[in-house]
């Protein structure tokens, strides 16, 4: 999912306390027709704006200017929709949020604001024109949760506009999200027994070592008349309903399976297995897994969340002791992307740090995120722990990670999460070693800048 790290607000006409959705629309200004009284809320919307040319523009104004820009796109859409919450969310992206009575509302909105950016913008006394995409979604007044359906269809309806190079709006059924979760929270009752679940496994390299050294599993589901179902769609489902805890023991076993297939091809990894913090406070849980991993004698790794810690922070520390004494080796997964305690950092028994891939895939053209990276890979190996960078697609963001000493990368770049058959003819092939050998090679430049700075 896309992710907005820079956001601050332009526009909050409507002070309410749902932040990302509120205001009526009222609509007026330029192409602005219609003005909707407040009445009862039926359909809540969500549009996001991008500006298509921003690089070109960037290229012309020069970046100072061409960083601004955005402000005068954000001002202009707030005389169109004067009440919406317009956030500016990038440089060359908007989000404008608001509600409606009536559907229609947002066709009309989104007409109304393809007429006003169409007129040229005056920049430092030059006209420029601008040209916008426009993905947005539409749903039935709803709960939270569905804010965030809400935020991923107009995500998915940007990917089409850029495609298509027309402004798509897409419908979020609120009720039918609503069944869609029980029935799925049923189907999975009945996945776990019948096979329906498998793994597929992604490396990590070892950057100075130039090896891999442990492979994650990854869950995913066959459904049988939906297709594939992604972990992101069922783990937050079974977390509610308690079958995290069969998904998880089944994920364990059979990464036990799938490890001595691997050894017996030559391959000698570490496992690593995403551990949900329900699992962590229970006793009878852990109980399982020790019997389980003392019994096999196999090679794993537990990634947790410290936001998993901090919910039951006593008995969780004790269990993943349990773990640790066992020979689990502990990563903490995600770091940087949800609560982050220094406190119980220190406390954990972890041995590496996974670092978000939220920082990492715009690693080499953001300038906080670097400076984030490379403060918690010094953070990490104070506390005696190695460096995961998760979400790697670039040989420059490779590079860049390779100059700022982290231990390990996971990531596209070196493979997508593949089946156990595909991994073994992968780690045969060792494509990953002519990846990885060329950390250095074409990125000087890049380097210099970082030791400098
Ligand atoms: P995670 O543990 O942080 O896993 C990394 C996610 O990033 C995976 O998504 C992976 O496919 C994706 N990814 C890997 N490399 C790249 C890259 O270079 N770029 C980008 N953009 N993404 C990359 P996936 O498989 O959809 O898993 C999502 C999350 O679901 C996992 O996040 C993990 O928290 C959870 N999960 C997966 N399997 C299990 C499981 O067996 N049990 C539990 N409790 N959670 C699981
Ligand atoms: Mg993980
Ligand atoms: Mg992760």
């Amino acid at each position: 999912m896309r992710q907005f790290p820079q956001s601050h607000f332009v526009n909050d006409a409507s002070q309410s306390e749902s932040p990302a959705l509120s205001g009526t629309v009222t609509m007026t200004g330029v192409g602005g027709v219609s003005t909707i009284l407040p009445r009862p809320v039926a359909w809540q919307f969500l549009i996001l704006a991008e500006i298509e040319n921003f690089g070109v523009l960037r290229r012309h104004l020069g970046r100072p200017r061409a960083d601004t820009m955005i402000v005068d796109v954000a001002a202009r859409i707030g005389t169109v929709l004067s009440d919406a919450r317009i956030v500016i969310a990038g440089r060359d992206m908007i989000e404008i949020a608001f509600e409606s009575e009536a559907r229609l509302a947002l066709d009309v909105a989104i007409a109304a604001l393809e007429t006003a950016l169409d007129q040229p913008f005056d920049i430092d006394g030059e006209s420029h024109r601008i040209h916008v995409q426009f993905g947005a979604a539409a749903g039935a007044t709803i709960g939270d949760r569905d804010e965030v359906h809400l935020i991923e269809e107009a995500e998915r309806a940007l990917a089409d506009a850029r495609s298509e190079r027309v402004a798509v709006a897409r419908d979020v059924n609120a009720g039918a999200a609503s069944i869609d979760r029980a029935q799925l929270a049923s189907d999975l009752t009945i996945a776990i027994d019948t096979e329906e679940l498998f793994l597929q496994y992604q490396p990590k390299v070892h950057l100075r070592r130039q090896e891999i050294t442990s492979v994650e599993a990854l869950v995913r589901w066959k459904h049988a008349t939906r297709g594939l179902v992604l972990p992101g769609d069922f783990i937050p489902i079974a977390e509610e309903s308690r079958d995290i805890i069969a998904l998880t023991l089944w994920t364990i076993r059979r990464s036990i399976r799938d490890q001595k297939t691997l050894v017996a091809h030559g391959h000698d990894l570490r496992i690593f297995i995403n551990i949900a913090g329900v699992l962590l406070a229970d006793a009878r849980f852990v109980r399982t897994v020790c019997a389980l991993v003392e019994a096999s004698g196999a090679r794993l790794g537990f990634e947790i969340t410290e936001t998993s810690v901090i919910r039951d922070p006593e008995s969780a520390i004790a269990n993943l002791k349990i773990f640790a004494d066992i020979g689990i080796v502990i990563a903490i997964d995600d770091y940087g992307a949800g609560l982050s305690s220094l406190a119980y950092l220190k406390q954990l028994p972890a041995r590496e740090l996974k670092i978000d891939k939220l920082f990492v895939t715009q690693l080499t053209s953001s300038n906080r995120d670097p400076l984030i990276v490379r403060s918690t890979i010094d953070l990490a190996h104070a506390l005696e722990m190695e460096v995961v960078a998760e979400g790697v697609e670039t040989q420059a963001a490779m590079a860049l990670l390779s100059v700022m000493g982290c231990d390990m990368i996971q990531g596209f770049l070196i493979s997508r999460p593949i089946n156990l058959d595909a991994l073994i003819h992968f780690l045969a092939d060792e494509k990953h070693l002519a990846i990885a050998a060329d950390v250095r090679a074409p990125f000087n430049r890049l380097a210099t800048v970082w030791k400098r700075g």
